[in-house]
């Protein structure tokens, strides 16, 4: 596992993240889009990521270029008609930017609003499709990265299937760490990106979608690079990416793969996140700073700590002293309450938590800011 240095610091925030060695060395060569080898690297990529979601039998992956959000808003794009009317309860910046995209694509929305600190709730979803039967699907962030949160998935999932509905899930910050299984939580399309629970690189997001709705898809897209369709059917034909793919980014993605299997699997990736997520909440209450969110609905990807209430304090200096020490932080996201965000995500394990917890620590003290009780 990664140890910090100057040079390599250890990233703790939720993407792009720290990654291995190995995943890096995979970028030292070039591939070319047209060759063989690399859209083996291709089809053995798309074909893991649906292992992962034990949905190889059911779902399609169609992978895309660009960042997390590109393959969310391709999603919506492409799977949810021009008549479509998407639900989206929201709990935090990425169910926002959900409704937003769906703003931009002129798809009708309707959003459920929850204060930063709730999970959503599956009785609130069941009782919001039985008021409005021109709700054609649901849309749900499954870790709302901006706190923490991880909504109860599966119980919407029922829900949504029980009213005959598509749900359409953004599970960027906790594929690949928090179980998603495609056989148990019926869902139509899955959204995630190589640079998150993976440990892959930034540069691609993909999406898993139920096969047959992706056939029924043509026509969807109000754009021609979003068209997970399109995109779809010249991979089926030819094995290659439709335009310029991010070939190191892909052989990374693999290589990352690989190693995610060596691990373990999801349960081992998830086991040793809820690790470094409890040594840092109980790490960090012994120094006298609390986290926001109740462990109940804490996903073990992503802490957001109250900031210190002390006159010392300023998040910028703060964060400059503790990169100093080789951590680099995430700032709050919250616009109620100064807070700061701490990742469990990465190539790192408890000695990185440890030393991540002295430095702060360290940084503290420096700072004269004494918060212990
Ligand atoms: C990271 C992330 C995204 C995508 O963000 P990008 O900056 O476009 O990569 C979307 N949703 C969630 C929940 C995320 O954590």
């Amino acid at each position: 596992m990664s140890v910090a240095t100057t040079e390599h610091p250890v990233l703790l925030t939720p993407g792009p993240l720290t990654t291995s060695p190995q995943t890096r060395q995979a970028m030292l060569r070039d591939w070319g889009s047209w060759d063989a080898d690399f859209n083996q690297i291709t089809t053995r990529v798309r074909q893991h990521l649906l292992e992962i979601a034990h949905a190889a039998q059911t779902h399609e992956c169609v992978p895309l270029q660009g960042s997390g959000t590109f393959s969310v808003e391709a999603a919506i794009g492409t799977i949810v008609p021009r008549n479509g009317h998407v639900l989206v309860p929201m709990n935090g910046a990425y169910c926002q930017r959900i409704a937003r995209i769906c703003e931009y694509l002129g798809r009708r929305v309707s959003t459920h609003s929850y204060a930063e600190d709730q999970a959503i709730s599956p009785a609130d979803i069941d009782r919001l499709l039985s008021a409005d039967a021109s709700i054609t699907h649901v849309a749900v962030v499954h870790c709302e990265t901006s706190t923490g949160i991880l909504n109860p998935l599966q119980e919407i999932a029922k829900v949504v299937h029980k009213h005959g509905k598509s749900l359409i899930i953004d599970a960027m910050s906790s594929f690949g760490a928090v179980e998603v299984d495609a056989r148990a939580t019926p869902f139509d399309a899955l959204i995630a990106a190589s640079g998150k629970c993976i440990e892959g690189v930034p540069g691609m997001g993909f999406v898993l979608v139920r096969r047959s709705v992706l056939e029924s898809c043509k026509g969807n897209a109000h754009s021609l690079v979003l068209d997970l369709h399109d995109q779809w059917v010249y991979m089926q034909k030819t094995t290659q990416w439709r335009f310029t793919p991010p070939t190191h980014v892909v052989a990374a993605l693999d290589q990352a793969l690989q190693q995610h299997r060596a691990e373990g699997g999801l349960a081992a990736r998830g086991a040793r996140y809820a690790s470094n997520c409890r040594q840092l909440i109980d790490g960090l209450a012994a120094l006298g700073l609390k986290s926001f969110l109740p462990r109940e609905i804490q996903a073990p990807i992503i802490v957001t700590i109250h900031a210190p209430c002390h006159a010392n304090y300023n998040f910028q200096a703060f964060y400059n002293a503790v990169k100093r020490q080789g951590f680099i932080l995430y700032p709050g996201k919250l616009t109620t309450v100064e807070t700061f965000r701490v990742g469990c995500m990465g190539h790192f394990g408890g000695e990185g938590m440890r030393a991540a917890i002295a430095a702060i620590a360290h940084v503290l003290d420096e700072m004269e800011i004494s918060v212990a009780a």
